[in-house]
């Protein structure tokens, strides 16, 4: 069902225009890559042992990464209007 859900919640988010912000907080983040390969959307990339949010605007608010992360690095936050 989780899969339903996430395709639920980026139809809302497509009718509704919102988007999404992905936040990694630099102290937390130990690069290693886990919330990248959880994105199934390419969103996120390691850069110089960090992960980035190359492409904010693929971001479908699925959590993946957030569930991915052991570190509590990274949060996906609601945002109005296109990233
Ligand atoms: S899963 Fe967490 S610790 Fe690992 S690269 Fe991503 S944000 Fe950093
Ligand atoms: S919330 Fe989903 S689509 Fe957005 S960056 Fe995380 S895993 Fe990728």
């Amino acid at each position: 069902m989780e899969s339903l859900n996430s395709c639920l919640t980026y139809e809302a988010g497509g009718a509704l225009g919102l988007s999404y912000r992905v936040v990694v907080d630099p102290d937390k983040c130990i690069g290693c890559g886990a919330c990248v390969r959880a994105c199934a959307y390419g969103v996120l990339e390691l850069i110089d042992d960090m992960a980035y949010a190359a492409r904010p605007g693929e971001c479908r608010g699925c959590m993946d990464c957030v569930r991915a992360c052991e570190q509590g690095a990274i949060e996906v936050l609601l945002a109005k209007g296109k990233p």
